[in-house]
C-alpha cells in the first residue's frame, strides 16, 4: 500500500477499481462474500496504511465525470450568477478547482493544491484560508451501507464542524460517490488570511490572481508529497477554552490565539514548535518540515510503527507541558 499512500508506509493487501455506481455495490458484494474489511481510498493523501495488513480489501474510488449546470438544471448562460458544479468522486480535487477557475468561477479558489479526491473532501471538510467546503457544498450523493441505497445528503446533513463531519462520526457508514457545490459568477473573494489579504484593495481582482497566490503560498511552505512524502497537516488545530486560552498567554505572551465559537483555535504548528521544541526535528526517517512543522515526513524506509511513535512523542511533550490533547488529522489504516 505505500505506492498508493502518500506517507509511502504500508504493507501488502488486496485492491479492486472502482468505476461506476454499479461496479461499487459489486465491489461490497464480494467484500461481504469473502468476509473481507474494507476501505474506501482516493489519492490516499490523507492515509498510511499499518505494516502488516490482513483481511482488508483496498476499494479505489475511480468514480469521474464533472458537470456544470445552472441552478435550474440547464447548462451554462452567460446571463446566470450561480452554478452548480458535480464531480464524481475519483477526479482530482484540484482538477476540479482549475476547471472552476478557468471558467472564472468563484468559490474554490482559495482551496486550490489541496490534494486529494473530490471524494475524500466532504470527510474531513476540506478548509484552507478561511474557506471550507462546507460553505460552497450543496450535497453529497452516497451509498448508505445500512440501508444499501444510494441517497442524496443535503449540505446541513453532512453535520460539518472544523476538520468534521458525519462521515467521520458515523465511520463506515456513508461512501461518496459525488459532490455538488454551488459557484458564483460574481466575484466574492475570502481574503481575511495572510497573505491573501494584501489583495484586499486589488481593483477588477480576478479568482485567477487569488489562486495563484494560494499556490505560491503552498508551495514555498508546503513539501510536495512526491518529493518528501507526507500527508499535509498531521494535527488538527487544537481548539481550547478561553480561559485556558487566557493563561497560556499569560505564560506564552506571543501565542497566537483565534477566536472562535468555542474558545481559542491554537495552531498545532506554534505549539510544535514553541512547547513540544520538534520543528524540523528527525528521529531516524521521520521528521518534522522545516517551513511548516505541523507537516511530518517520511525521509526513506519508514515503517507505520516509526510514524506512530514520532507523532506520539509530539502529542506527548505537548501533553506533558500544555494539557492539551493533540487530535490526529491523518487516517491510519491498519
Ligand atoms: P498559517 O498561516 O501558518 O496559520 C496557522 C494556523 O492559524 C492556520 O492553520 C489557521 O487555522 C490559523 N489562522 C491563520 N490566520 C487565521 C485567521 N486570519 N483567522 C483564523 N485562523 C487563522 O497556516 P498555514 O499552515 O500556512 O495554512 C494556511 C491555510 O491552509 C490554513 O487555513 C490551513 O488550515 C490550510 N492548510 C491545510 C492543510 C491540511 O493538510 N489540512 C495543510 C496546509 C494548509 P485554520 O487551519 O483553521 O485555517
Amino acid at each position: 500500500m505505500k505506492e498508493y499512500s502518500s506517507l509511502r508506509i504500508g504493507g501488502e493487501t488486496n485492491m479492486v477499481v472502482v468505476r461506476s455506481e454499479e461496479g461499487l455495490v459489486e465491489a461490497l458484494t464480494y467484500a461481504r462474500a469473502e468476509g473481507s474489511r474494507i476501505h474506501i481510498l482516493g489519492e490516499g493523501t490523507n492515509t498510511y496504511f499499518g505494516d502488516n495488513l490482513t483481511n482488508l480489501l483496498i476499494l479505489k474510488m475511480e468514480i469521474m465525470g464533472v458537470e456544470i449546470k445552472t441552478l435550474d438544471g440547464q447548462t451554462i448562460r452567460q446571463s446566470d450568477s450561480f452554478f452548480y458544479v458535480t464531480a464524481g468522486a475519483g477526479e482530482r480535487w484540484d482538477d476540479v478547482v482549475l476547471l472552476s477557475v478557468k471558467k472564472e468561477l468563484w468559490g474554490l479558489e482559495n482551496l486550490s493544491l489541496i490534494p486529494g479526491t473530490v471524494g475524500a473532501s466532504p470527510i474531513q471538510n476540506i478548509g484552507a484560508y478561511g474557506v471550507e467546503l462546507k460553505d460552497i457544498l450543496v450535497s453529497v450523493r452516497v451509498y448508505d451501507t445500512r440501508t444499501e441505497s444510494f441517497i442524496e445528503l443535503l449540505n446541513q446533513d453532512c453535520e460539518f464542524g472544523y476538520r468534521d463531519s458525519v462521515f467521520k462520526q458515523e465511520p463506515g457508514r456513508y461512501i461518496v460517490v459525488a459532490v455538488t457545490l454551488k459557484l458564483s459568477s460574481m466575484a466574492t473573494p475570502v481574503l481575511s488570511y495572510k497573505p491573501l489579504d494584501a489583495l484586499a484593495h486589488k481593483e477588477n481582482l480576478t479568482v485567477v490572481e487569488v489562486r495563484d497566490l494560494v499556490i505560491v503560498t503552498r508551495q514555498v511552505k508546503l513539501p510536495s508529497w512526491k518529493e518528501y512524502p507526507n500527508a499535509g497537516s498531521f494535527f488538527k488545530n487544537a481548539l481550547i477554552s478561553e480561559k485556558k486560552g487566557e493563561a497560556l498567554r499569560g505564560i506564552y505572551s506571543d501565542i497566537p490565539l483565534y477566536e472562535t465559537s468555542v474558545g481559542y483555535k491554537v495552531p498545532t504548528a506554534w505549539l510544535v514548535e514553541h512547547i513540544a521544541q520538534m520543528k524540523g526535528v528527525r528521529v531516524g526517517n521521520i521528521g518534522t518540515w522545516p517551513n511548516q512543522p505541523l507537516v511530518i515526513v517520511n525521509y526513506g524506509e519508514s515503517t507505520s510503527a516509526d510514524l506512530a511513535f514520532f507523532a506520539e512523542t509530539i502529542c506527548k511533550k505537548i501533553m506533558e507541558k500544555v494539557d492539551i490533547v493533540l487530535e490526529s488529522e491523518v487516517n491510519f489504516v491498519r
